[in-house]
């Protein structure tokens, strides 16, 4: 016997009529590529969102057919996620940080027909246009002040002009929730990248998990700000979850350093942040040389890569801006894990706290998770053990754009974690990234953590170097502080007593940068491939 309650599909575009009608004057806020601050209400989103796809349409765009971005954190890229998706067609979000040859991959893979773009990206497009066979039609993100007045890009069309043309008389159509909505491509560090193509229904059931106490704990009262670009796994669902919650919206477009982060948080009174740690360092390293304070910031999510115990101090001690700690990935939409405290962990030290807030934290609902040996078998549950981490939920990704795969039951993450009696999971490393010292593993994230630790030390990456005797030790990529002065001796001093004896690095590269990857992480292929040998060398 069927219940009998309504059926309403769960759609993106239900996301933005809920911000039209019972949050229309709520807030989005801009800085804009070509300068300035520009203000939006949610009702003057949803309104040139229809006006938008009506243009979109009228372009000849189809339900199911792509259409690409290369832009930032902005209005018109906002309105480009709710009309494209709404209209029922697929928002793929490129990255710009991708080399262009990969960009022009992706696009080509997965057949984008429009491909909008903003001001900064102009001459990439213009470099890389006669490539992109497939696009039938370049956007440009702007006004037709802005346009350029000779350009190589055949018919380039201007956004505003598209959408002055258009009345905003549009519908909504009444889509199948399992339709897909929008498509974003792994990194691919190792191999071609894969595209992870979302449905309308587990991106809604993804924004209400994200919104959630014991996840981003967002409502009508916050201003959240996403740091983590909107090509980036869909700024974690914050564009969604902000419609969702009727909370301001603080978009800081190419801005991301920490002298204009930080304005933009105290001038909009942003109170929740969300972003990968190497951002974190830039704004943590402004407000504490600047000796600034946040007025109105009371809570940042970190994730994309494991945060820093000396970063969590920085904020929570020093700022006062509690971290929660999250863990996901492309194919998780990306929320997994949330580290926020149970009930029963209040009373606890604050020692004790602070090494359960260091971890990945706990599962929201909607995921499930366990950790496997080499045999699949499943290994328990008690902070020590450590195995492949493998997931399951309503918004995990069944297989690839293009490549269809057997019905998973669960699925393989490539991260190595343990997880707890109270249920914290803990990453210790990725599965290709750990040290395998004579037979026994070494996970290069904690002893990372360790050298970020020391006041003298920027940034550390640990990688696995090949060794005559052990097959692999663990060795130490360094950056200083600007004008700190560090020895190798007195960093691996600084590990006794934190780490077993076997478990020290066997020694320590200082460098100028470490290389970083398309979304600001560590890119360690690129570091094993310059010093994989570096102990054969010295040895
Ligand atoms: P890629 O880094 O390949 O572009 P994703 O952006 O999807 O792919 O990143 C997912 C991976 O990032 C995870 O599998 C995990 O290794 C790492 N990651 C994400 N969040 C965290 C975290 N909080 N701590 C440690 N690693 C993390």
């Amino acid at each position: 016997m069927n219940g009998l309650m309504m059926h309403e599909p769960l759609l993106i575009s239900a996301l933005l009529r809920h911000a039209e009608r019972h949050h229309g004057e709520q807030q989005v806020v801009s800085r804009l590529v070509e300068g300035g601050i520009h203000r939006q209400s949610y009702r003057e989103l949803a309104t040139r969102a229809r006006q938008l796809a009506r243009a979109m349409a009228a372009l000849g765009v189809q339900p199911g057919q792509r259409v690409g971005t290369l832009a930032w954190n902005g209005h018109r890229h906002l309105e480009l996620y709710y009309a494209v998706s709404g209209m029922g067609s697929v928002l793929h979000t490129l990255n710009p940080r991708l080399h262009g040859d990969q960009i022009v991959w992706i696009a080509e893979h997965a057949e984008d027909q429009v491909l909008c773009f903003d001001l900064t990206f102009l001459p990439l497009v213009e470099a890389l246009a006669p490539r992109l066979t497939g696009v039938r039609h370049f956007v440009l993100m702007a006004d037709r002040a802005h346009m350029p007045a000779q350009t190589a890009i055949p018919n380039l069309l201007c956004y505003e002009e598209l959408l002055a043309a258009q009345s905003d008389a549009y519908d909504w159509p009444r889509l199948d929730e399992n339709a897909a909505c929008s498509l974003c491509y792994t990194s691919g560090t190792t191999g071609n990248p894969k595209g992870v193509l979302y449905s309308h229904r587990s991106t809604l059931l993804h924004a209400f998990a994200a919104a959630l106490p014991d996840a981003f704990n967002l409502s009508a009262r916050d201003a959240v700000l996403p740091v983590v670009p909107m090509f980036h796994v869909n700024a974690w669902g914050i564009p969604y979850a902000a419609c969702l919650a009727g909370a301001k919206l603080v978009l800081p477009g190419p801005g991301l350093d920490g002298k204009s982060l930080h304005e933009l948080f105290e001038a909009e009174g942003v109170t929740l942040s969300a972003g990968v740690p190497t951002v974190w360092q830039g704004l943590l390293a402004h407000v504490q040389g600047n000796d600034l304070r946040f007025t109105t910031m009371q809570r940042t999510v970190i994730g994309g890569a494991a945060a820093p115990p000396a970063m969590i101090r920085a904020f929570e001690d020093g700022l006062g801006v509690q971290v929660i700690h999250a863990w996901g990935m492309t194919e998780l939409s990306p929320l997994g894990t949330v580290g926020v405290l149970k009930g029963t962990q209040r009373d606890w030290s604050a020692e004790a706290r602070r090494a359960v807030l260091a971890k990945q934290g706990r599962s929201v609902f909607g995921i499930d998770m366990k950790i496997v040996d080499p045999d699949g078998s499943e290994l328990p549950w008690d902070g020590q053990a450590a195995g492949e981490l493998m997931v399951r939920g309503h918004w995990v990704a069944a297989g690839y754009l293009g490549a269809p795969q057997p019905e998973l039951d669960w699925f393989g993450t490539g991260d190595v974690a343990t997880i707890d009696a109270q249920g914290f999971m803990n990453i210790t490393d990725r599965v290709k990234d750990v040290i395998k010292s004579g037979g026994e593993w070494i996970g290069s994230i904690d002893l990372e953590h360790i050298a970020m630790a020391h006041p003298a030390v920027a940034m550390a990456a640990c990688i696995a170097a090949r060794h005559p005797k052990w097959d692999e030790r663990p060795l130490l990529i360094v950056v200083r502080k600007p004008g700190a002065e560090l020895t190798r001796d007195e960093l691996l001093a600084f590990y006794e007593g934190k780490v077993a004896k076997w478990w020290l690095p066997d020694d320590v590269v200082f460098v100028d940068a470490i290389p970083l990857g398309a979304t600001g992480k560590v890119l360690k292929n690129v570091l094993r491939e310059r010093y994989a040998d570096h102990l054969l060398r010295s040895a």
